[in-house]
Formats: C-alpha cells, structure tokens, sequence
C-alpha cells in the first residue's frame, strides 16, 4: 500500500535562498505553460502538445529538461483533474457560475504550490539525512532533514517514485511516497465496533472511549481566543488567525493518530476486525446544542476514520464500514428502534426491555452487530451458479439479523455467537 510521509528540510542559509528562487520560479513558468495550453487548447491540453509548444522556452529560462518535464506534467494533470470533477459535477451543472469561472481562465497555481521531483531531481541519502535536490541555481547537495527513526526506517527500505516540495510558513518539506508491503487480512475472531461522536471521540464496543475532558478544554479555550483575535479585524490579526488556524488542525490530526493507533493495536492484539459506521454527514443526522456546534463542524471526524483505515490495513486487521442508520436509537438486546430510547445525549435506556448503558457505548455494540453480519457477506462464496439469478445479498439482510436475535440467552447478556457461527445460520438461509 501506497502511504506518504513528511519530512522537515533544514538547509542552510545559502541553500534556502536557492530553495526560495526556485519554487516560486517554476510555479510562476507552470502559470505560463498553462496558459499557453488554455490558449490553444481549452482545457484539453495533453503533455505531448504542452511539450511541442512549451518544452523549448522553459529550457531557454534555465529549467533543466526534467524540470521542465515535470512542470508541463503537473499542468496538464491539473487539466485533467478539473476536466474530471467538472465530468463529475462537482464545479455544479452546466452554466453554473463556479463551473463557468473555472471554464474560462487557465489553471493558476500558487506561488508556494508543491512542485514534483523525482530520482534524477532529487536523490536522497538516509545514512546522513541528506538530500541533494535540484534547484534553479544548480543542484544542492546536502540538505539535512528531519524526521523520526521509524519514518527514517521506512523511507530506506520502501521509498519509490515521485515526492514533493512544499513551502508552508517558510518551512521547507519533502512529501515522500512508501509503498509498504501490506500484510495479509487475518480472519477475525470478532468485532471493535466503533461509534465517532462529538463527546467522545471515539467509543467502542468494549466501552473504551477515547476523548477526554483536556481535548474539550483545549478546544474551547482556542475558540475563546479566536474570538478575540477575531474582534481585532487587523491586518496581524488575520495572518495570527490563518497561523493558529493551521496549528488547531496539526493538533486534531496529532489526537486522532492516537486514537486510531489505540483502537487497531487493540485489534490486532485480540485478534478482531475493526467496523465503523459509514460517515454520510454525520453533520447532518446530529442536531447539536447551539454551544457545541463549533465543536461539532470543526473535528476531522472524516480524517479519524481515514487513519483507522489505513492503519488496519497496515497491521492486517479486517476493516468494515456498516449502515450507520438508527446505531444510536437501537437497542442491542431486543432490536427495538426508537428515538426516545435515548432520553438525554449520553444515556441509551430501552423503552421495550430496560436495558440502559452509555448511548455512545450502545451505538459502538450496534455498529459491531452490523459488521458480524456484514462482514460473513463480504466473504461468503459466490452463489451457486445453479441459481436462476443473482441474489441480491443486502436484501436478505434484516432476515439474518432476526435469526440471531434467537440466539440470544434469556437472561439477556449479549450473544457469544462467533463469526463462524453466524456464517453457519447464514448459509443455511
Ligand atoms: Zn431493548
């Protein structure tokens, strides 16, 4: 599997100045190739008539011929790219006013935009923490970077292809691409299943949850004094704004790598897969107290899924995503479904059978029922071809369901009914 990682450039006064030159340069040279290519071509410049036109002139402002390769690249993938989501209606329908200014001016790209270089622009040297990296003023031999052990580990052994140059508040960074063996999917035991809500970051269903009152704290005392940088309106006060705005963001991505590395190393310990609900705007099925709502719009829920994602696959943990629909009214004993099943935000009581626990716990129980029965589809057999036609396995879905609510023991504690066995009541449907 193809992950990224980040490393911090620590050039030196001379080298940074070279640095400096160069990438505004060639942003400002891909700003020309791309309006060369929307002059002649619309939005349908491909690299090889880019190049026909372009390739001479870029070589003539002293862009090597790879540099010059790559800015014609990263031109005509960034057509590309707007032709897709404009295919796709993501810029709005045809006469849209978004779609129509992106229609009708060349792609622009910022000064500090990422630049891409591969082997032959940029070697790298692990053992000294160097790079030597190609610039406008030559090549730059030397640069140190930084980075923790484990990432140098991984760049060594698993480095391939392309990376990138950034410039974000003067800091200098290389966005290198792993390709990392990926190990295979075990088959699980059982299920975590995880409930993402705004109190608790994370709840799963063995009651772990994973937010606490600090995070809370520390969010609302950074809103406080948003407020009040806010209030200012000066020109400081914006660049202050943009600048604390970022560290929030480093800060939330920082909290949800923990999280997401608990749950998969709790996983991989118990040897079960993981289930999330499905994330279709979480915005949307919640209705927040006016207080909180700051809190609510501002966390990278998306981003804590993403990183349990690819940290499962990673570890070879089974990974699942269900039908988030009714995780929080449903009552995991019984299966009745109501919305005054939940009294207040943070109780789960059932209106038919009394059973009462912690809303988000409840709603983590749920999402692991979902994912034991979703997960024996995903893997069972191809149906018999003897069948007269394909069967559509979602809808035989509430049946399943109901048959293991009969396996539940009288005395109402939740069902031991394994992976296997639930395969067993499935097959024989
Ligand atoms: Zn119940």
């Amino acid at each position: 599997m193809k992950i990224v990682r980040q490393v911090k450039l620590v050039p030196d006064a001379v080298q940074a100045l070279a640095l400096q030159r160069t990438l505004p340069a060639v942003n400002e040279a891909a700003n020309w190739v791309s309006s060369v290519g929307f002059e002649h071509f619309g939005l349908k410049a491909s690299v090889r008539e880019l190049r026909k036109l372009c390739y001479g002139k870029l070589k003539d402002l002293g862009f090597g011929a790879q540099a010059a390769q790559h800015i014609i690249k990263r031109v005509a993938d960034a057509y590309t790219t707007l032709r897709a989501n404009i295919r796709a209606g993501n810029l709005g329908p045809e006469g849209a006013k978004r779609r129509h200014r992106a229609e009708s001016k060349p792609v622009a790209f910022r000064p500090h935009a990422a630049h891409t270089y591969d082997d032959r622009c940029l070697s790298w040297n692990y053992d000294a923490q160097t790079v030597s990296i190609w610039t406008l003023t030559g090549r730059i031999r030397n640069v140190r970077f930084a980075c923790s052990p484990q990432a140098l580990k991984a760049l060594a052994a698993c480095r391939r292809g392309e990376s990138d140059l950034v410039c974000r508040d003067g800091k200098w960074f290389l966005i290198a691409t792993i390709d990392i063996p990926e190990p295979e999917v075990f088959e699980p035991k059982d299920f975590i299943g995880v409930d993402r809500g705004i109190v608790n970051l994370a709840t799963t269903s063995d009651g772990d949850n994973h937010q606490g009152r600090r995070l809370g704290r520390y969010r609302r005392w950074q809103a406080r004094k948003r407020a009040e940088i806010q209030a200012r309106k000066t020109r400081s006060s914006v660049q202050l704004l943009k600048k604390r705005a970022r560290k929030e963001a480093r800060h939330a991505t920082h909290v949800n790598h923990k999280v997401a590395k608990v749950v998969v190393a709790v996983a991989q310990r118990t040897e079960r897969g993981i289930a999330l609900e499905e994330l279709r705007g979480i915005r949307e099925r919640v209705t927040v107290p006016r207080d909180q709502r700051a809190r609510l719009s501002s966390w990278p829920f998306h981003q804590l899924g993403e990183f349990i994602a690819y940290k499962a696959r990673q570890a070879g943990v089974p990974f699942i995503e269900v039908d988030p629909a009714y995780t929080s009214q449903r009552c995991p004993r019984c299966g009745h479904t109501a919305r005054n099943n939940r009294p207040s935000r943070d109780c789960f009581s059932c209106r038919r059978c009394g059973l009462a626990g912690p809303a988000d716990h409840v709603a983590g129980v749920n999402v692991r029922q979902r994912a034991r029965s979703a997960w024996v589809f995903v893997n069972m057999p191809d149906p018999f071809p003897a069948w007269p036609e394909p069967v559509d396995v979602t809808r035989d879905r509430p049946v399943v369901e109901g048959s293991r609510e009969h396996e539940r023991s009288p005395d109402g504690t939740e069902p031991t009914s394994s992976v296997l066995q639930g395969r067993v009541v499935d097959r024989l449907i």
